[in-house]
């Protein structure tokens, strides 16, 4: 083997399994229009069929694993559009979790880099402790005024632009995280229909307590208990998307053995994108029988809501709706109907139609944070369709989501609120927009 193909190692790794996965490909095309990278800089390797091919010529030996791969490859929203466009069923979600895992060893970052990002995906994460403080710092930036001088004085020009723009997009952080240290149960309301357990996430615990609290009401409102299991931890979405499958696994089991003792009929799930990893335990390992009856239990709350008689919303909310389908829901999971069907339940709603309303906004995981002038092109053409609505509200379904299309409304200074599906149908329960923590 020539010293340049010994550094390939999708060269020397790729197994039958994968060329198989590869080899579904047609190379039609059909799926270039509904890529969002593509539709961006027209660029083919930049588009699923491109990605596919630079995977097959480095298969293949053809090409080597430079940093011009890892360009193409680090653009990739994952946000899988391209396989609800694809008519061969190619796993492209599959192969790029694949590609960036084995890839991830011959990556030029410097040591400090890599150490860095080794640290934020296997202990920073994962840690609800690191991550009340980190949150806590983020709340005292912010009550103290810190973080409006750094966006609106002379500072934010001396910023460099990948830091102005992620300082910029910084939602208000709450001070308190939703979960506690200790297993919580929440009664459910009147005649007793079913008990299920509550995912609480990494970022979404800390970021958005009260989509949690929404969630849990509506579904006591609607008859189940809800637990809250005290030693889950992030699904490991983040790390398989980064080529961290070692700490994707660890977390895997962390929250196998966390769900594990406890008796409930489903595994609620509020992120699109926690609900689209979760539903994957099962694959990982397809002889583990507790990741396989896990994963089974696993419902989007909206796919869970879908299933059950829902207790109508009362009080009617006079706004022009329009919903934002989460990538890992509607690409990820298959689910769309059922979101749109609550919205419309609700009175006084109208939901008006959104143009690429099935197209991903820009935030993808930590891709803001790494591509964030792609994120930023690809959020921009969603702000232009939403403002194009007249809508006052946009719902989605996922907190990168909500914290993209915050930032957007922010940037484009527009009238136009930015609510989870479960803030809205608690509004509609409660009649009260104040989402205070009980
Ligand atoms: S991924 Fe699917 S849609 Fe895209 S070129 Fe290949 S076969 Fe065609
Ligand atoms: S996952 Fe999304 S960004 Fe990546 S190639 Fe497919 S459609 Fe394009």
């Amino acid at each position: 083997m020539s010293q340049k193909l010994s550094k390939n190692p999708i060269y020397t790794s790729f197994g039958i399994e994968e060329k198989h996965l590869l080899q579904e490909c047609i190379h039609c095309g059909f799926c270039l229009p509904s890529c969002p990278t593509y539709s961006e800089n027209g660029k083919e390797m930049d588009s699923p069929r491109g990605r596919l091919y630079l995977m097959e010529a480095a298969m293949n030996g053809e090409i080597d694993i430079s940093e011009r791969f890892f360009e193409h490859i680090d653009l990739c929203l994952v946000c899988r559009a391209c396989e609800t466009a694809c008519p061969s069923g190619v796993q492209f979600g599959k192969l790029m979790e694949i590609t960036r895992d084995i890839t991830l060893s011959v990556r030029d970052k410097s040591a400090v880099s890599k150490l860095f990002s080794n640290f934020i995906l296997s202990v920073i994460i994962p840690s609800h402790r690191w991550l009340s403080t980190i949150f806590k710092l983020g709340w005292l930036y912010q009550k103290t005024g810190l973080h409006w001088v750094t966006k609106n004085t002379f500072l934010k020009n001396i910023l460099p632009t990948k830091i102005r723009n992620i300082n910029e997009s910084i939602p208000p952080i709450p001070f308190k995280r939703f979960a506690k240290n200790n297993l919580q149960t929440f009664h459910a309301i009147g005649e007793k229909k079913g008990r299920v357990a509550l995912f609480t996430g990494c970022v979404m615990d800390h970021l958005f307590p009260d989509v949690h609290a929404a969630t849990i009401r509506i579904l006591n409102w609607n008859g189940y208990e809800v637990v809250v299991p005290s030693d889950q931890t992030c699904c490991g979405a983040l790390h398989v998307h980064s080529g961290d499958g070692e700490t994707s696994e660890r977390l895997k089991n962390i929250n196998l053995s966390a769900f594990s003792d406890i008796s409930f009929d489903s595994i609620i799930v509020n992120a699109a994108g926690c609900g689209a990893q979760l539903k994957q335990y099962k694959h990982a390992n397809s002889k583990n029988d507790l990741a396989y009856s896990f994963s089974k239990k696993v419902k989007d709350l909206t796919e869970f809501l879908a299933t059950v008689p829902l207790r109508n919303p009362e009080f009617p909310l006079d706004l022009k709706v329009v919903y934002d389908e989460p990538c890992h829901l509607l690409h990820g999971q298959g689910i769309s109907v059922e979101p749109k069907q609550i919205i419309k339940s609700i009175p006084g709603i109208t939901l008006l139609s959104l143009i690429e309303s099935d197209t991903c906004c820009g935030s993808a995981g930590s891709y803001s944070i790494t591509e964030t002038e792609m994120s930023i092109k690809v959020l921009e053409r969603k702000m232009n369709h939403i403002a194009s609505t007249g809508a006052d509200c946009v719902v989605t379904a996922n907190p990168g989501c909500q914290i993209q299309l915050e930032w957007g409304v922010r940037r484009r200074k527009l009238a136009v609120e930015v609510l989870h599906i479960a803030q809205l149908l608690d509004r509609a329960y409660r009649g009260d927009p104040n989402y205070l923590l009980d």
